[in-house]
């Protein structure tokens, strides 16, 4: 068996594909004359846009609108005027030709962007790579391979899968996906989620360990590949692959069904999304609204800071995408693991203590500003909130609600539209904002936990660190606890507390948010069923004993056994 990263639950069972690429081999130096090879380039970059809009407007199967995007960015950054000028700088200066000089140049990018470090970058090398590959084909006159003759049922296996190979394929044939590169966030698992196709990424040597024909079995959620299964591992896989069908298919039923808890107590179950295109499936699944719009997703992927027009156009998208149910925008959250290269934040030591969130926010007023008044404008056109990552103190707080107040000035300035009540609330992430829970309340509409950072950030613990990982656990009385006591001085406060980090949708310690008092939870759109099915069997007593069991607990082990064992017994999931 071998393992990767499962990135879509599920069971595929299929013949192997390996998908190899071919291997273009570039001469080196040039024997014709500079201007000819300038002008081959230009005849290569105009064939290249034609065959990108091409692929664009006539794709093998329907385009998701994420991978538009991916393409229009390879069309714009064919056109790139610094790009431009270092591939004439070698066919002039070195003697290239502009094939080599192609492949040179698109080579350095690949590098910086691979040495980053940064998950995000490393996908814009797989852009890079992908518009170098379709140059130097169309350059050396290489013809493109198929990727739309599979039989049915097939798992592909590719050493990578870029984003104009995946508008080739035929993914009505595919039904499972293997790579060895490509982790959580890469465009191919992007695609797998979207188009829910079991995938598993980062198996090292799939392609020499697998051959095509073989019978290959995946388990999207567990990240294992089976290749030539044995009759026990093949049963087990196709008894799996019928209980996880059987648990979509009875997940469906709570599409049109309220979010409530078993005694009829209502709660606002949101989505947390990363642009317009997610609001289709979260109307669809009966969400209640955005919990968490995650906006540096629309800071990513590309080379320059989207002015306020841009932004005001995708906040609006996805608000009227929402058709007036609420939507909470997060402000940049850059920093930390979220790297964004052109906005020129510093290497630190420490990058999670460093400049990141409201800190970037706050010490860039003029991008910052940019944004508020891009969500201020939008919130003519829905229901729309505010809300701010990272914050550690009121001081932050009221920095921002005085730039927020120059904002819509300036907005009544040009009479300029914008909802006057929209509200403003926090990520409640770190530890001193839990502390200081109280005082914070006093200050702002809303909380929504970040359990992901707080857990991080309570517990001293990098969860990219394999050595330390083990420590990271939000059943740690001291998350658990500060968890609480933020719900707490919340209600006191009389203002409303949400939950938006990933133990929002733990099924296990759903009932404890309920017992300490939770009633509103925002979850990735792919949760929102499963989530609906445990809140509504959960009976709001029982949620009160349990938590309270759990809060007088003094490890994290007990906590989650415990839970573990009273679920059994209480409800299916
Ligand atoms: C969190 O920290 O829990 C959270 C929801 O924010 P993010 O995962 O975007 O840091
Ligand atoms: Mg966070």
């Amino acid at each position: 068996m071998l393992k990767g990263i499962g990135v879509f639950d599920g069971i595929g069972i299929g013949q192997a594909y390996i998908y190899e690429e071919n291997e273009i081999v570039v001469k080196k130096g040039s024997k014709v004359s500079k201007e000819e090879e300038k002008e081959a380039f230009l005849e290569a970059q105009e064939t290249f846009e034609k065959e990108i809009s091409a692929l664009i407007a006539q794709p093998t199967y329907e385009l998701e609108k994420e991978q538009k995007e991916i393409l229009l960015g390879q069309l714009t950054m064919i056109k790139d005027p610094e790009l431009l000028d270092l591939i004439e700088a070698f066919i002039s200066q070195e003697n290239m030709s502009a094939a080599e000089a192609v492949e040179r140049v698109c080579d350095q990018y690949i590098q910086v962007f691979l040495n980053s470090g940064d998950e995000v970058l490393c996908e814009r090398a797989t852009d890079v790579k992908d518009l170098k590959q379709r140059m130097l084909r169309i350059l050396l006159g290489v013809a493109e391979e198929r990727l739309d003759q599979f039989p049915e049922e097939t798992i592909l296996v590719a050493k990578e899968l870029t984003p104009s190979m995946t508008t080739r394929l035929d993914l009505s044939k595919i039904c499972g996906i293997v790579t060895e590169t490509g982790g959580r966030t890469s465009h191919v698992a992007i695609l797998a989620k979207l188009l829910e196709i079991p995938a598993v990424l980062g198996v090292s040597q799939a392609t020499t360990k697998i051959k095509t024909k073989d019978i290959v079995g995946i388990n999207g959620k567990r990240g294992e590949v089976f290749v030539s299964p044995n009759e026990t591992q093949l049963n087990i896989l196709k008894k799996s692959q019928e209980e996880y069908k059987q648990q979509q298919r009875e997940l469906i039923a709570f599409k049109e069904k309220k979010a409530e808890t078993k005694d009829q107590r209502p709660i606002i179950l949101g989505g947390n999304i990363v642009g317009a295109k997610d609001t289709k499936k979260l109307l669809e699944y009966g969400a209640s609204g955005v919990g968490l719009f995650r906006t540096e997703f629309l800071y990513m992927d590309r080379s320059t800071f989207p002015d306020e027009e841009e932004q005001f156009l995708a906040y609006k998208e996805t608000l009227e995408g929402m058709e007036k149910k609420s939507v909470t925008i997060r402000t940049l959250d850059v920093g930390g693991d979220k790297e964004i290269g052109y906005l020129g934040i510093e290497q630190e030591m420490n990058p999670f203590l460093g400049y990141r969130g409201i800190r970037y926010c706050l010490g860039e007023p003029f991008r910052f500003k940019q944004q508020l008044k891009a969500i201020l404008r939008a919130s003519a056109y829905g229901k729309a909130k505010i809300m701010l990552p990272m914050v550690t103190s009121l001081e932050e707080v009221n920095q921002t609600k005085k730039l927020l107040d120059e904002c819509k000035e300036q907005l009544e300035e040009l009479g300029v539209p914008y909802d006057k009540d929209i509200k403003l609330g926090i990520m409640m992430e770190t530890p001193a904002a839990c502390v200081i829970a109280d005082q914070l309340a006093e200050e702002v509409d809303f909380f929504s936990i970040g359990t992901n950072d707080l857990t991080q950030y309570l517990l001293a613990v990098d969860r990219g660190n394999k050595k330390v990982s083990y420590l990271y656990s939000v059943f740690h009385p001291a998350v658990l606890r500060s968890i609480h006591r933020v719900i707490q001085c919340g209600k006191e406060a009389g203002i409303t507390v949400s939950m938006c980090g990933e133990a929002a949708s733990l099924p296990i310690l759903i009932p404890v948010w309920l017992g300490f008092g939770l009633t509103e939870f925002s979850v990735s759109p792919s949760a929102i069923l499963q989530t609906k099915k445990i809140l509504r069997s959960c009976d709001s007593k029982e949620c009160i004993e349990i938590a309270n069991k759990v809060l007088a607990m003094k490890e994290s082990g007990q906590v989650a056994q415990y839970l573990e064992s009273k679920c059994k017994d209480y409800y299916e999931f």
